[in-house]
């Protein structure tokens, strides 16, 4: 027997729908790429997102098609974002730290029909356009008053554009299960995967968002998303945050210590999501320029792990509660976060700070297990390491096209490529990425907890672990190390600071000094590269 209750697909343009008639003045502020901070609101990011479809489908954009966005975080992009999937169109969000090439291979996998693209990233355009015969648009994000000479045929500034429709339009219906947006992994192996969210997965990864355990936020926030709507669908907050009427405060292409805390104090924002890097960057400029962080309540770190010195001066030094977050592309993105739940409820100090240094735990919504090559499962005693699977309604079920299908099991599981162990409460730890796990006399040592301690020596402004080749052990760890600017800190006083935080055999055998350490698009370390850079090197112990 069937229940009788109504269809209501769940589409994205209900989210912008229910924020603009029930959170019609909820401030979205932006710094815009112009440069001035450009305020609006639900009801009128709704109002253009409608001249958007409408202007869309004049443009021959129909249901299916793919429309690119190369972007800042903006209520320009937000707008896109809603006009493209209120017609049952993709939004294809491109990372324009990408090479060129890249790009334009991303952008012919998916047939981009059309292009929204930032003033910032004019140049980069005009160099890959002709590569992408499927193109047929290119609408500059600017008004005529700023649109640059290009040598771009076809491209136009988005203003006048939008100019030539109104509002007077319905969004269309379709089922929920519909493609609402693609965004392709980094392919750090491999060419890129595209990830095919639906308008379902989305609104249902945003309600799990949402849950008062995982990032709890409502109507009385202000939302700063750092993390770019061109990374991992942006973490979901588009959609989370006009589902729930909280409002919004778009960085803009500044993202820079000075710039972000500009905005925090200036917009009072109370919450705020970006990668580990850029907190540094700000935690190093509230130490050399002073200030405090009043407003600020809770910060999303994720994306790589959290240093555990980032969450403890935040915490300690700024009253900002830190909530580390992992997830993945593939799983639009949350897996967990680690909010303490009552079991922990008692910690303190240290061991307060030995839970947050967790993932944390998944919201309903997200099931996983660690598992040996076999597939076994592994038990949950917070040390017994395995390769990490998921499985959800807002996890990917293939990768577009059907590469990739190894990844995805008969029962729906998809190995995460990521190696991590669970608590008895249910508490994942990450211990590595498992191409980047070293591996030691037939153990594992995690480059990750490494990288996290060495951090923590108030020298060090990044540091990086890879596993060398080594005749005895097969693989030993050597860390790679940026000093901070105007710092020297020699190898014995970095190996004497990390002496007696982890087993000693976990120990590096060396410490190498860099100017710089190779970054992915997505301000990851570029493991592979480094691998590559120190691929000569002997560590004294071989
Ligand atoms: P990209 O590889 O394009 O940057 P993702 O954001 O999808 O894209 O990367 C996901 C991967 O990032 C995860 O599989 C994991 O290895 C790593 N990651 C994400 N969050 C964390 C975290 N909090 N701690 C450790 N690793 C993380």
């Amino acid at each position: 027997m069937q229940g009788l209750m109504q269809d209501w697909p769940l589409l994205c343009s209900k989210v912008i729908d229910h924020a603009s008639a029930y959170h019609p003045r909820r401030e979205v502020v932006s710094r815009s790429v112009e440069g001035p901070i450009h305020r609006t609101n639900y009801r009128e990011v709704r109002g253009r997102a409608l001249r958007i479809a409408k202007r869309l489908e004049a443009e021959g954009i129909v249901l299916g098609d793919r429309v690119a966005t190369m972007a800042w975080n903006t209520w320009r992009h937000l707008e896109c974002w809603y006009g493209i999937t209120g017609i049952g169109a993709i939004y294809h969000t491109l990372n324009p730290r990408l090479f060129p090439e890249q790009i334009a291979w991303i952008m012919n996998d998916a047939e981009d029909r059309l292009l929204f693209v930032d003033l910032t990233f004019l140049p980069l355009v005009e160099k890959l356009a002709t590569q992408v015969p499927s193109l047929k648009r290119i609408v500059v994000l600017t008004d005529a008053a700023h649109m640059p000479q290009t040598s771009l045929a076809g491209a136009v500034p988005y203003e006048e554009w939008l100019a030539e429709a109104d509002e007077d339009f319905a969004w269309k219906s379709f089922e929920e299960t519909t493609a609402a947006g693609i965004c392709y992994t980094s392919g750090t192996t491999g060419n890129p995967k595209g990830v095919l969210y639906s308008h379902r997965s989305n609104l249902l990864h945003s309600m799990m968002a949402l849950q008062a355990d995982a990032m709890g936020v409502s109507s009385r926030d202000r939302i700063l998303p750092i993390v770019p709507l061109f990374h991992a669908n942006g973490w979901g907050l588009a959609f989370t945050a006009p589902m729930i009427g909280a409002g919004l405060v778009m960085p803009g292409a500044r993202m820079d210590g000075a710039s972000v805390y500009e905005l925090l104090r200036s917009e009072k924002v109370t919450f705020s999501a970006a990668v580990p890097t850029v907190w540094l960057m700000l935690l190093q400029h509230l130490e050399k320029e002073g200030g405090d962080l009043p407003d600020l309540e809770k910060v999303v770190i994720g994306g790589a792990a959290c240093p555990r010195v980032v969450t403890q001066k935040f915490q300690d030094n700024y009253g900002v509660k830190v909530i580390h977050a992992w997830g993945m592309t593939e799983m639009s993105p949350l897996g967990t976060l680690c909010t303490i739940k009552p079991e922990y409820a008692d910690l303190t100090g240290e061991a307060l700070l030995d839970i947050e240094e967790t993932q944390g735990h998944p919201p309903f919504g997200v099931e996983m297990k660690v598992t040996d090559d076999e597939g076994v499962e592994r038990p949950w005693d917070g040390a017994t390491f395995g390769r990490l699977k998921v499985r959800g309604p807002s996890v990917a079920k293939s990768y577009y096209k059907g590469i990739g299908a190894e990844m995805f099991d008969a029962e729906g599981w998809f190995d995460t490529g990521d190696v991590a162990h669970i608590d008895p409460h249910g508490y994942l730890q990450i211990t590595d990425r498992s191409k980047d796990v070293i591996k030691s006399g037939g153990e594992w040592i995690s480059s990750i907890d490494l990288e996290n301690i060495a951090v923590g020596h108030p020298d060090v402004a990044e540091a990086a672990v890879i596993g060398l080749a080594h005749p005895k052990w097969d693989e030993r760890p050597l860390l790679v190390v940026v000093p901070k600017e105007g710092r020297s800190p020699t190898k014995a006083e970095i190996l004497a600071f990390m002496e007696g935080k982890v087993a000693k055999w976990w120990m590096p055998d060396d410490v190498a000094f860099v100017e710089e350490i190779p970054h992915t698009a997505t301000g990851k370390i570029k493991k592979t590269t480094l691998r590559e850079q120190f691929a000569d090197f002997r560590l004294p112990t071989a």
